[in-house]
């Protein structure tokens, strides 16, 4: 079972926003579809992960800090006598090995993800015996594109491929396992010492005034929603949505971009633009919002 989900980290978030509302570089918009990639990839692995029938505790998306070291796990399951670590890879395409480095097929070098691996298992088994919990810890390394290919790939190194993802999910529900009290406390302690903010996050520079207003479709994120009475429809995808709950995410979404900005009706109707009526607006954010009352103005958190 999913002991703790994944949420859509706050920093992609923060970048489909600005990838809709903005000209990114070039470099930041690379970023930006490399991190949309990376979290495609670990959604199709939760739902595989989600059947496991074994009893064992699943955490997705850990960060921790250690003797001033950051380390990210994309999925740690707990079982009764070990503990294993997953990074997903979603890379799409032909690359190729050689000498403990990692090169796509036009020669571009990139990090070695076997590495970071390597890396994440040491801090973490060092992590666990810091709070008392000695465990075995096992590292694999899942690329769970079907497109992709790794040429020259060692063999003694725990690296699943897209054919044998189904292999692995049989293994995993093949491991004995009888779970207890610690190993809730484990998974509880694990949750507690969770990161939600990586010191490594990318800052990408923005304003209020210079990004452009309207709705984001909640679908395929582009900023061409349109509204037709109490629904709006996306130009580019035709999902449709009703007005509240596209008001209440962009509201979410202005506060993450600007949590320092006071969330008066006026701003979410410049911020939301294609809704004309003052009246719908304040009431959505009345029946949604906690309502705070400053003097003679209003505003909600
Ligand atoms: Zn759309």
């Amino acid at each position: 079972m999913f002991y703790k989900p994944r949420p859509v980290p706050i920093d992609l978030i923060k970048m489909r926003s600005l990838h809709a509302r903005m000209n990114l570089t070039p470099t930041e918009r690379k970023y930006y579809l490399n991190r949309e990639k990376g979290f495609e990839g670990e959604v199709i692995f939760d739902k595989l992960t989600e059947k496991l029938e074994s009893d064992c505790l699943i955490l997705n998306d850990l960060l921790f800090e250690l003797n001033n070291t950051e380390f990210q796990i994309d999925t740690t399951i707990i079982f009764q006598n070990t503990i294993s670590l997953f990074d997903v890879k979603n890379y799409e395409g032909d690359y190729y090995m050689t000498s403990d480095r990692f090169y796509t097929k036009s020669d571009e070098e990139i990090s070695n993800p076997l590495l970071q691996l390597e890396r994440s298992q040491s801090l973490l088994r060092q992590l666990l015996k810091s709070i008392g919990f000695q465990m075995p810890v096992e590292a694999s390394l899942v690329f769970i594109n079907p497109k992709f290919t790794l040429y020259q790939a060692p063999l003694d190194k725990p690296i699943i491929f897209p054919t044998q993802v189904n292999r692995l999910m049989k293994k995993l529900n093949g491991v004995p396992s009888k779970l207890n009290g610690k190993h809730t406390m484990l998974a509880e302690k694990l949750v507690s010492l969770h990161k939600t903010k990586s010191r490594n996050a990318k800052l990408l520079a923005y304003e209020y005034g210079q990004i452009e207003k309207g709705f984001i479709c909640a679908k395929c994120h582009s900023l061409s929603v349109s509204v037709d009475g109490k629904i709006g429809v996306c130009k580019n995808c035709g999902a449709e949505e009703e007005i509240e709950s596209a008001v209440i995410r962009s509201v979410n979404e202005l506060k993450i971009l600007f949590p320092d900005m006071k969330i008066t009706t006026n701003l979410v109707q410049d911020w939301c633009k294609v809704i004309k009526s003052k009246k719908t607006l304040r009431r959505i954010l009345k029946g949604n919002f906690k309502t705070i009352k400053s003097g003679k103005f209003l505003y909600f958190e």
